[in-house]
C-alpha cells in the first residue's frame, strides 16, 4: 500500500482549529474522562432542560444498553433552524440545484427554512401525527425532503427516509417494518433526465400496506398523477390552511429521532435506530471539525438524504452549524460526467464530499471533464462509503484538488451516526487510501478474528470493533433489541463489532481492508479483497475492480476479480495476463489472481457500494442462494456477469 505521507500546510496549520498537539490531548482527554468531555462538548448545542448526566452506557453482554444526556431536553429543529434566526436568518441554509443544469437554483435562507419547516409541521399535526409516531418519507433530493425531515423532528415524530430509487417492493418492506401511518412523497422526482415516478410507487407499494391511513405528497415535477380521496392530501393545499408558526416539541434526549434502514451490502438490511441528544451532538461536532467548516463556506455532500451520509452531513450536522448545504437532485454523469465540476462552480464550493464509486466512476470517463473545470472555491475534499483505492485518492488530489485541497477519508456507519476514523485536517497528516486516526472518544481495537482477542502491538491486522460508547451510535434494531444485540455484541463480548477487518500501520493509521466476510484465505495467507483491488485500480487501463475468493482446491481460497476498464479499453487475453502480473508485481506472487472476469458494471447497492457477496455466489457458482437484492442497483448486471462467468 502507498505509504505516502500529506501533512498539513502550514497556512492550514496556522488557522486550524485542532493542531497535532491539541488533537492528542483532547482524544486522550475524550477517553479517559468522557463524562467531563461530552458534557462540555454538548454545549454546543441549545437544550431546553439541561442534562445532569452524560455518559451511561454498556456495552456488556447481555445487557447491553447506550444513553447519552439522559435527563435533557431539547428539540433538533429548534437547533438546527431557530437558534440562528437571530444572527443568521438571511444566511443561505439550504442551496439547491436541480437536475436539469437549465433549471432554476433555489437559495434557502435559514428565515424561509424556519416557516417551511413551521408550516410543514403543522400540517403533519392536522393528520393527527403524534409524537413516537413513524413517518416515512420517499423523497425526490429536494428541499421538501430536509423540510419533511425537520417538520418530524419538530413535533416529535420518528421518520425513516426511504431512498427515492427503491422499489415498491422494498418501499413496503420499511414501511410495515415500523408501521408508519403516513407517508411523505412527491409526484414524481428527476434522475439523469428522467422522471422517477414516485407517487405511482407509493400507490402500488400501498396495496401491501394496510396499516397507512394518509400519504403526503409535494408537487414537485407537476405532473398529472393519481389521487386517491380520503387518503392523499396535497403538501400546498393543506398548507394553505395552517398557521406559519410552530413551536419544537421538548424532546429527551434519548428519544427516538429517525430510524434508518442500512445499505444492505451485506444482507437483510437493519433498521438503524438514532435518538437526539447524542446523535445531534456527535453530528454537529464532527461535522465542524472533520470539514474544518467555517461560517459562510459552502458545503457540498452528493449523497442522498435517503443514506446516513444525507441524514448526517446534508441535514442535521451542517444545519446544526449554522452551514450552508448544497443538495443536488442529480447525478455525476448527466448531462456528462462534468456535471460535478459545473456544480462546484456555479456554486463557489468550498468543501466537497462524495464517495469513492463516484470517483473511480469520473476518473473512468476520462480527465477532460475535470480539466475544463476552474475548481478554484475548492478548500477541502472528501470521500465515504468504501475503502478509497490509493489510486483513487491520488486523482481525487490531483484532478479535483489540483494538489491543493485536503482529502479527508472517513470512515464510519449508518449504526454510528458520525465519523468515526478520520483525519482532522489541521492536525492529521493523510495517507492515502487510510482513514487514518480515531475521531474522539472513539476507541478503536483490532481483535484476532477467531479468538475475539484484543491485539496490543501498533502494527496489527483483523477485525475491527469498538472499545466503549459514543454519543452518535445507533440504540437499538427498530422493534428488535435482540438482532441489534445479537450483530453487534454477541461474537465479540464486550465490544462493538463493526463488520469490517482492518489494518493497523506502524503509526497507529487504520487502513479498512473491507467486510470481514470479504477477507481473503489463500494459502494460509490473510489478504482483504481492498488490498487486490487497489493494485488493480494502479493499472492506468482499470476503472474500477472487485475481487472475492472462491473455494479452491490447493490454496483453500482462490482469488477471483472482476475488472471494469477505463473507457475505450478494450478486453483481452493479453491484458488479463497482464494485470495478472501487475498484481503480482504490486504485491506478491500470492495475491496472483486466479481469474479475471472483464465486466462492464459491477453489482452495487443502490448508495453505490459493491455488493461483494453477490460476486463471491458468482464465482462460487452458487446463483441459487444471491439471498436479499433488493438494493441492487441495477440487477441486470448480474445476469451479465454469471454469462460471462470465468470459473466453470
Ligand atoms: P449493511 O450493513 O446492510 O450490509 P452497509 O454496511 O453497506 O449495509 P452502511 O452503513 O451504509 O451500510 O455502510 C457502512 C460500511 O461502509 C462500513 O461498515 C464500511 O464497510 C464501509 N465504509 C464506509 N466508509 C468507509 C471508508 N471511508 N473506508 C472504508 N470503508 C468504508
Ligand atoms: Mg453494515
Amino acid at each position: 500500500m502507498s505509504s505516502e505521507v500529506f501533512a498539513p500546510s502550514d497556512e492550514v496549520v496556522a488557522k486550524t482549529r485542532v493542531t497535532a498537539e491539541q488533537y492528542d490531548r483532547m482524544y486522550r482527554r475524550s477517553v479517559s474522562d468522557p463524562d467531563g468531555f461530552w458534557g462540555e462538548q454538548a454545549q454546543r448545542i441549545d437544550w431546553i432542560k439541561p442534562f445532569t448526566k452524560v455518559k451511561n452506557t454498556s456495552f456488556e453482554w447481555p445487557d447491553v444498553s447506550i444513553k447519552w444526556f439522559e435527563d435533557g431536553q431539547l428539540n433538533v429543529a429548534a437547533n438546527c433552524i431557530d437558534r440562528h434566526l437571530k444572527e443568521h436568518g438571511d444566511t443561505v441554509a439550504i442551496i439547491f440545484e436541480p437536475d436539469d443544469p437549465e433549471a432554476e437554483t433555489r437559495h434557502i435562507t435559514y428565515r424561509l427554512l424556519h416557516g417551511e419547516v413551521c408550516r410543514f409541521a403543522n400540517v403533519l399535526k392536522e393528520l393527527g401525527v403524534q409524537k413516537g409516531e413513524r413517518v416515512t418519507i420517499y423523497m425526490p433530493m429536494i428541499p421538501e425532503a430536509a423540510y419533511a425531515m425537520l417538520a418530524c423532528a419538530r413535533i416529535g415524530a420518528v421518520h425513516s427516509v426511504v431512498f427515492g430509487g427503491f422499489s415498491p417492493d422494498a418501499l413496503a418492506g420499511r414501511v410495515n417494518d415500523c408501521d408508519s401511518r403516513v407517508v411523505i412523497t412527491a409526484d414524481e422526482g428527476c434522475r439523469g433526465g428522467k422522471k422517477v415516478p414516485l407517487k405511482v410507487n407509493v400507490d402500488k407499494a400501498l396495496e401491501d400496506c394496510p396499516g397507512v391511513e394518509k400519504v403526503l405528497v409535494v408537487r414537485n415535477t407537476g405532473s398529472d398523477i393519481a389521487m386517491t380521496s380520503g387518503r392523499d392530501v396535497w403538501l400546498h393545499e393543506a398548507e394553505a390552511g395552517v398557521e406559519a408558526v410552530c413551536e419544537p416539541e421538548p424532546m429527551n434526549a434519548e428519544d427516538p429521532l429517525f430510524i434508518l434502514y442500512t445499505s444492505g451490502s451485506t444482507g437483510k438490511p437493519k433498521g438503524v435506530l438514532h435518538t437526539t441528544g447524542g446523535y445531534l451532538v456527535y453530528a454537529s461536532l464532527t461535522h465542524e471539525l472533520t470539514f474544518d467548516y467555517r461560517q459562510g463556506e459552502v458545503f457540498w455532500c452528493t449523497a442522498d438524504v435517503g443514506w446516513v451520509t444525507g441524514h448526517s452531513y446534508i441535514v442535521y450536522g451542517p444545519l446544526a452549524n449554522g452551514a450552508t448545504t448544497l443538495m443536488f437532485e442529480g447525478v455525476p454523469n448527466y448531462p456528462d460526467a462534468g456535471r460535478f465540476w459545473e456544480v462546484v462552480d456555479k456554486h463557489k464550493v468550498n468543501i466537497f464530499y462524495t464517495a469513492p464509486t463516484a470517483i473511480r466512476a469520473l476518473m473512468g470517463a476520462g480527465n477532460q471533464f475535470v480539466e475544463r473545470a476552474d475548481l478554484s472555491s475548492l478548500r477541502l475534499l472528501g470521500s465515504v462509503g468504501e475503502p478509497i483505492n490509493p489510486e483513487a485518492w491520488m486523482w481525487y488530489h490531483k484532478q479535483v484538488g489540483r494538489e491543493r485541497c485536503i482529502v479527508v477519508d472517513t470512515w464510519w456507519q449508518t449504526e454510528t451516526g458520525g465519523f468515526m476514523i478520520t483525519p482532522l485536517p489541521g492536525a492529521i497528516p493523510t495517507k492515502p487510501g487510510s482513514a487514518t486516526k480515531p475521531f474522539f472518544g472513539v476507541q478503536p481495537v483490532v481483535l484476532e478474528p477467531e479468538s475475539g482477542k484484543v491485539i496490543e502491538e501498533t502494527e496489527a491486522a483483523g477485525v475491527l470493533a469498538i472499545a466503549d460508547s459514543w454519543p452518535g451510535q445507533m440504540r437499538t434494531v427498530y422493534g428488535d433489541h435482540q438482532r441489534f444485540k445479537e450483530t453487534y455484541f454477541q461474537q465479540y463480548k464486550g465490544y462493538y463489532f463493526t463488520g469490517d477487518g482492518c489494518r493497523r500501520d506502524e503509526d497507529g493509521y487504520y487502513w479498512i481492508t473491507g467486510r470481514v466476510d470479504d477477507v481473503l484465505n489463500v494459502s494460509g495467507h490473510r489478504l482483504g479483497t481492498a488490498e487486490v483491488e487497489s493494485a488493480l485500480v494502479a493499472h492506468p487501463k482499470v476503472s474500477e475492480a472487485a475481487v472475492v475468493g472462491f473455494p479452491h482446491d490447493v490454496k483453500g481460497q482462490g482469488i477471483y476479480c472482476y475488472v471494469t476498464l477505463m473507457a475505450g479499453e478494450a478486453a483481452s487475453d493479453d491484458l488479463a495476463g497482464e494485470l495478472r502480473n501487475w498484481v503480482r508485481k504490486e504485491i506478491g506472487p500470492i495475491a496472483s489472481p486466479d481469474h479475471i472476469q472483464f465486466a462492464p458494471g459491477l453489482p452495487k447497492t443502490r448508495s453505490g457500494k459493491i455488493m461483494r457477496r453477490i460476486l463471491r455466489k458468482v464465482a462460487e457458482n452458487d446463483y441459487g442462494a444471491l439471498g436479499d437484492t433488493s438494493t441492487l442497483a441495477d440487477p441486470g448486471v448480474v445476469d451479465d456477469l454469471i454469462a460471462n462467468r470465468k470459473n466453470r
